[in-house]
């Protein structure tokens, strides 16, 4: 449905694929973080009163029996709650059978409203925030530049469950790197024992060309996890997750290679033997490996999993570097005619 003509690309969670999606902001107020590459192009603003209204009564002649509506873009949650309980009373005067309202907010998003504000949301229909979590490690949220420290990222989850708000947290793995692997799953594990949120959801880090993480990996600066050790993270994360009331979990993100459903604490033992089992075949072909690059100018042997953008050593440039692959076939990394 196109009744949006603003810029920018609209993202939205899987849970919300049958929802009707209406942009209360363009693109995100953070824009920062570094393995992001949603909102680069779109230069962020609250959209006035009359343009929101132009898109409800746009909305309502497509969908006039919506039940779900997600307030995009990237971080709604940002509008005062004032404002955000004016939209919720427009969006039900014009959609009688709406349900459920929800919308992306970020932990400054969060912790700028009051508990009191929160539940007033809730009451006007806001079912559920999803919040990116990304990492439960101070030293992974600070180099990923989320703009939270965990502390503050567990008092704004906590305060939306406390608010009776549906709570769907979202992780990253590998998002620490080979560097902050093991603390990345720990930190992460206990973030969301103290948050306990009614969902959580993991994606695996995808590096969309250009973004500033990207090119840290381009550099060797950032090196990211094999297959093999992003499962063996989300191992040790589930493997650390105690909650005390029941959490959803998902891994069915295009992004993930192992999709998982169940419900914790009571599928755990389901779900790391779906994990273990995962971790066996890729271990039985090989993909504890990471790939080496050999440079053809020095001799030097580069580690890594994506090509590094010249050798470490002697700076000869990328086409100089031959990848030799687990099995010890070796391929040259420049194009060759056939
Ligand atoms: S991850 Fe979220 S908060 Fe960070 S830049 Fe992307 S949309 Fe904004």
């Amino acid at each position: 449905m196109h009744f949006d003509t603003a810029p920018g690309t609209v993202y939205r969670p899987p849970g919300e694929a049958n929802s009707l999606i209406i942009r209360v902001t363009l693109g995100c107020s953070h824009n920062a973080c570094t393995f992001c590459g949603m909102y680069r192009n779109v230069k962020f603003r609250i959209r006035k009163q009359d343009e929101i209204l132009d898109q409800i009564n746009r909305a309502v002649l497509y969908l006039p029996h919506a039940r779900k509506i997600f307030l995009a873009d990237g971080n709604a949650l940002v509008l005062p709650a004032g404002k955000l309980l004016n939209i919720m009373q427009l969006l039900h005067l014009n959609f009688p059978r709406l349900t459920r309202i929800s919308c992306y907010g970020g932990p400054n998003d969060i912790l700028n409203k009051s508990l009191d504000e929160l539940v007033a949301l809730k009451n006007a229909g806001l079912k559920i925030i999803y919040l990116g979590l990304e990492s439960g490690d101070g030293e992974v949220l600070s180099e990923i530049n989320k703009g939270a420290t965990p502390a503050e990222m567990i008092e704004a989850g906590q305060r939306v469950m406390a608010a009776g708000i549906k709570l769907s947290l979202m992780i990253i793995l590998g998002l620490g790197g080979k560097k902050h692997s093991v603390n990345h799953a720990q930190n992460t594990a206990l973030a969301i024992n103290k948050i306990n949120p009614y969902m959580l959801s993991t994606l695996t880090l995808m590096l969309q060309k250009k973004i500033p993480l990207a090119i840290a990996a381009e550099q060797g600066k950032f090196i990211t996890l094999s297959d093999l050790e992003a499962i063996q993270e989300l191992e040790m994360i589930i493997r650390n997750i105690n909650v005390s009331r029941p959490c959803i979990f998902r891994s069915n993100h295009i992004s993930n290679l192992l999709p998982l459903a169940g419900t914790l604490p009571r599928d755990k033992a389901q779900l790391l033997s779906g994990i273990n089992e995962m971790l066996e075949f890729l271990s039985e072909r090989g993909e504890s490996k990471m790939a080496v690059w050999k440079c053809n100018e020095c001799g030097a042997v580069i580690e890594g999993r994506c090509k590094p953008g010249k050798c470490k050593t002697c700076g000869a440039p990328k086409d100089m570097l031959i990848k030799e692959t687990v099995e010890g076939e070796k391929k040259s990394a420049t194009k060759k005619s056939t």
